[in-house]
C-alpha cells in the first residue's frame, strides 16, 4: 500500500510536469516572437507579390517562374519555422525540407504538359494533379497512417504537419489567382488577397493549434527538449 501510495506520489507532479510543458508550448505558438513572425511572414507575401509584378520581371518568363516558385519554397519554410523554432541544426534541415516541399509540387505543371516547355507548363487544360486542395487531408493521414503501421519513431512525428503546411500555403497562395480547387466538387473563385495575406499569416497558428489536440506538439516539445519558439 505505501509502494503504490508513493508511486502515486511520484507520479503526479511528473503528470503535471507535462500538462504544464504541453501548456507552455501551446502558449509559446501565441507568444510575441510568433505573433510577429507571422506579421513579417504576412508582410514578405505582400512585397514578394508586388516585387513579381514589377514590368520587368513579368517581361521574363522564367525568372517569374522562378521567383513566383521561390516565393512558395521561402512562405513554406518561414511557415514552418513559427510552428517548431530554431533552436538546433536539425530545425533548420526541418525548415528547408518544408520549403523544398512548398516549392517542389509545382513540378507537376510539367508533368500534366508532358513537356519542360514552360510556355506549355503554364497553359494547361486544367490544373495540375497536386493542386487539388482535398489531396491535402488525403495524403496527410495516409502518411500518418504508414507511420503508424511501420512504427516510425517519435522523431517522424511532424512530418505529416510540415507536408499540411507546405501544401496549404502553397494552395492558398496560388488561389488567389484562380481560386482553390476542390476536387471532384469543383473550383472555388479566386480568394481575395487579403484573405490569403490573412490565412498564411494564421496557418502556423492553427497547425499549431491543431498538432497540440492530436497530441503530436507534446511529441515535438519532448524531441526538442524545451518550449517551442521562433
Ligand atoms: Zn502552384
Amino acid at each position: 500500500m505505501r509502494g503504490f501510495r508513493s508511486k502515486l506520489d511520484a507520479g503526479a507532479p511528473l503528470n503535471l510536469a507535462v500538462e504544464t510543458e504541453k501548456a507552455q508550448a501551446l502558449l509559446q505558438t501565441f507568444s510575441t516572437a510568433s505573433l510577429l513572425a507571422s506579421a513579417a511572414l504576412g508582410a514578405f507575401c505582400f512585397l514578394a507579390d508586388h516585387v513579381l509584378a514589377l514590368p520587368f520581371i513579368q517581361q521574363h518568363v522564367w525568372l517569374r517562374a522562378a521567383l513566383d516558385n521561390s516565393v512558395h519554397g521561402a512562405v513554406g519554410l518561414w511557415s514552418w519555422a513559427i510552428v517548431i523554432g530554431l533552436r538546433k541544426k536539425s530545425d533548420f534541415y526541418e525548415v528547408a525540407l518544408a520549403g523544398f516541399l512548398a516549392s517542389v509540387i509545382d513540378l507537376d505543371h510539367f508533368y500534366l504538359a508532358g513537356s519542360l516547355s514552360l510556355k506549355a507548363a503554364l497553359n494547361l487544360p486544367r490544373r495540375p494533379p497536386l493542386h487539388c486542395s482535398t489531396l491535402i487531408p488525403a495524403i496527410c493521414f495516409s502518411l500518418r497512417l504508414l507511420m503508424w503501421a511501420c512504427r516510425l519513431k517519435d522523431s517522424w512525428c511532424s512530418l505529416p504537419w510540415m507536408l499540411f503546411i507546405s501544401l496549404a500555403s502553397h494552395h492558398v497562395r496560388d488561389g488567389a489567382r484562380h481560386g482553390l480547387w476542390a476536387c471532384p466538387l469543383g473550383h472555388t473563385p479566386p480568394i481575395s488577397y487579403w484573405l490569403y495575406i490573412t490565412i498564411t499569416a494564421t496557418l502556423p497558428h492553427l497547425c499549431s493549434v491543431l498538432m497540440y489536440l492530436t497530441g503530436t506538439r507534446d511529441m515535438i516539445s519532448t524531441k526538442h527538449g524545451v518550449a517551442i519558439d521562433v
